[in-house]
């Protein structure tokens, strides 16, 4: 692993601009992405951020969005990844960070290995982080994360507004 400190925010553009590009029917949306000075390995968490947007982007119908948010909380940064896609039953859920599985019903439909999120969740851990998700059956998905920040990361966090592209299509807030 190669830790070396750069911004946060950076590498979530850069990920969401990849997947993305190879999306031209899907919306990607980064809502809220506070910066921080984060050390860690860069390229690996970008591959856990393109793992888990293609997933977003494969199992979820065309013209659907994907919303991002990362939030710094409690010393650490947060990360969701929401799609509205066709979902996961509870069974599957605690499986799905192991090697080669892969719920049958998408494996059918969809190619893949079953091996992104078993590869993410080593690298999340890796970095002292956790990685969860939440989902509902023909609803969607999302995929979060969290990674421990050092005290001085803290220190340089700046707020920020979020960021659309031009799929976007208006975010409802609730009031
Ligand atoms: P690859 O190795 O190319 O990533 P994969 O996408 O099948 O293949 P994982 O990314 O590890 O493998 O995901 C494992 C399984 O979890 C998928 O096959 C799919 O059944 C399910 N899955 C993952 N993400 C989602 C999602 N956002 N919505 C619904 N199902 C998902
Ligand atoms: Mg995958």
């Amino acid at each position: 692993y190669d830790i070396q400190p750069f911004s946060f925010r950076e590498m979530l553009l850069e990920s969401i601009e990849s997947v993305q590009l190879k999306s031209e029917r899907h919306a990607i949306i980064l809502e809220k992405a506070d910066d921080v000075d984060f050390s860690g390995d860069r390229l690996r968490l970008e591959q856990v951020m393109n793992n888990i947007l293609t997933n977003a982007v494969k199992y979820s119908p065309e013209a659907t969005r994907v919303v991002v948010n990362a939030t710094v909380q409690d010393h650490g940064i947060v990360v969701s990844v929401q799609d509205f896609g066709i979902g996961i039953a509870r069974e599957h859920i605690e499986h799905l960070f192991g090697r080669y599985y892969r719920v049958d019903n998408t494996a059918m439909r969809f190619e893949g290995l079953g091996l992104g999120l078993y590869i993410s969740s080593e690298i999340i851990k890796r970095h002292n982080g956790t990685l969860w998700l939440e989902s509902a059956e023909g609803e969607g998905s999302t995929f979060f994360f969290r990674l421990p920040l050092q005290t001085n990361e803290e220190d340089r966090i700046t707020e920020s507004e979020g960021y659309y592209n031009d799929r976007s299509i208006t975010i409802e807030h609730n009031v």
